[in-house]
């Protein structure tokens, strides 16, 4: 029998264009799937990536393929196209969205869901030295320049070209500042222990720089206190109320230190993507867009935002935090608004967040969990946050592979992604710098 043909969507239906493939984006379309509508959602990347898990990739614990899946296997409909592409501009007044390909989108509605991006307060230089973590190449570059730290710190015999090659420091100390200080912190302890022949890798400095008295602001204080305390256990060196005036690519210096660090990753601060930019309203200084109750552009009201990129109050007029579950939620809501269009049925009443708990993991059988009264810590958070975890991951194949690799590594204290693979002549560039500085006098690498 031959095979039968997907059946193009027909031309008559209402036009749902959705740009990125995110939580909100990817959620939306699900959630639309089966309703009267021909759905184009536009990404920039072919896949759809698990963002609480990137620090694991940063930091050689699991491969990318664990925690990003191409978004046309998640999203096969008869009535959704998926385009790789990215939208550089918006014409209101025809309902068309410019592509970066030269095309341009007709819609109906239009859902903007493509988040946030890093922002480095005004000083954009300090991104060439201070990678940040938002996607799977920003993840694999970091991993490489963290693993190439150690293979460098090998092949050089200058001991303060050493230690600034082992220093590594975040700045900032929300979930992904600590993700990855106490990730790091337990790579270079135990993950390659007796690796080098030249040096100790638990003499890596890991160093937390945090502008607030606090780390972990949205988490009540005795969670960020135990979060502290388990960072300290692991010889990270925290930084409370300290505040990072330059970075360059030396180290960093904060307030009137001058730190020498082979890696400086930021985890700090971030802003609306450019697709805010391109509608009529005020945006809030985080550059996100202030939706109406029922999460439409005011005055626009077949133009919505989720995610990320929307700025929405809480009942208590706090906003909401930028997290998977509230992208997820306000996804179904719009596609609940949209199907009361559909079937000329009331509009569902204003969205509401349900708030379900915050987790944030601080090493091996560490983690704090906040789920409103309830709070868990050590290795019953830590528990919870990776069964949430496993759960949330989109995929079969993705849980397990993440499973077992959780596993094996909690058995072996081993990681297994600990691969370089840029060129051998990057990592050798950097030691031939380092050796430049050393002075004619330098020792032949590793020969000491
Ligand atoms: C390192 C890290 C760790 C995190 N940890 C947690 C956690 O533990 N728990 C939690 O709940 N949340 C966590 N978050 C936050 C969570 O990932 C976000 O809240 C969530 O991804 C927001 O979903 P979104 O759909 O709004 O945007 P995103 O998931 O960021 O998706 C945006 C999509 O839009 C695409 N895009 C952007 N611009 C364009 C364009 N112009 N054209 C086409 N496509 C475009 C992007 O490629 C991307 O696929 C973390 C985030 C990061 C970066």
């Amino acid at each position: 029998m031959a095979a039968s043909k997907p059946n193009p969507a027909p031309s008559n239906l209402l036009k749902v264009v959705v740009v990125g493939g995110g939580f909100g984006g990817l959620d939306l379309v699900r959630h639309l799937a089966s309703a009267p509508v021909a759905i184009t959602l536009v990404d920039r990347n072919n896949h759809h990536v698990f963002q609480p898990l990137l620090y694991q990739v940063a930091t050689a614990a699991l491969p990318p393929a664990d925690i990003a899946q191409p978004i046309r296997d998640l999203l096969k409909g008869s009535n959704i196209t998926v385009r790789l592409d990215e939208a550089v501009g918006l014409d209101l007044h025809r309902r068309q969205l410019k592509l970066r390909s030269g095309g341009m989108l007709e819609y109906d509605v239009l859902v903007l869901a493509s988040g946030v991006e890093y922002t480095y307060f005004g000083h954009n230089e300090w991104a060439a030295f201070a990678p940040s973590l938002k996607t799977v190449k920003d993840a694999r570059d970091i991993r490489e320049r963290l693993l190439s730290a150690f293979e460098d710190a090998e092949n050089t015999s200058d001991l303060d070209v050493r230690r600034r090659l082992l220093t590594f420091v975040l700045v900032g100390g929300g979930p992904t500042g600590v993700e990855l200080a106490g990730s790091i912190a337990e790579l270079a302890r135990y993950a390659l222990r007796k690796n080098f022949k030249h040096f100790d890798p638990a003499s890596a400095r890991v160093i937390l720089v945090e502008s607030e008295p606090r780390l972990l602001s949205g988490f009540t204080d005795d969670l960020a206190d135990y979060a502290l305390r388990a960072l300290q256990r692991l010889h990270v060196e925290i930084r409370l109320s300290a505040r990072v005036s330059s970075i360059d690519a030396d180290g960093v210096r904060v307030g009137a230190e001058k730190i020498a660090a082979g890696l400086v990753i930021w985890c700090a601060g971030v802003k609306g993507t450019k697709p805010a930019s391109w509608l009529p309203v005020t945006l809030t200084k985080h550059g996100t867009v202030p939706v109406s109750a029922d999460l439409s552009v005011p005055g626009h009201s077949n133009i919505f935002v989720i995610g990320d990129l929307a700025s929405v109050q809480s009942s208590s007029g706090e906003p909401l935090p930028q997290v998977a579950a509230v992208a997820k939620q306000e996804a179904h809501y719009v596609a609940e608004v949209l199907r009361s269009r559909l079937n000329q049925t009331k509009p569902p009443a204003p969205f509401t967040y349900r708030n379900y708990g915050m987790l944030a993991v601080v090493g091996r059988s560490a983690a704090v969990a906040q789920f409103n009264r309830i709070r868990l810590k050590g290795t019953v958070g830590w528990l919870v946050w990776g069964l949430a975890h496993i759960f949330f991951l989109i995929g079969f194949r993705n849980r397990t592979a993440v499973f077992v690799s959780w596993f094996w590594e909690w058995w072996t204290n081993r990681r297994g992604a600990r691969l370089i693979i840029g060129s051998i002549a990057a990592v050798q560039g950097k030691t031939d710098q380092d050796k430049s500085q050393q002075g004619p006098g330098a020792t032949e690498a590793g020969t000491s």
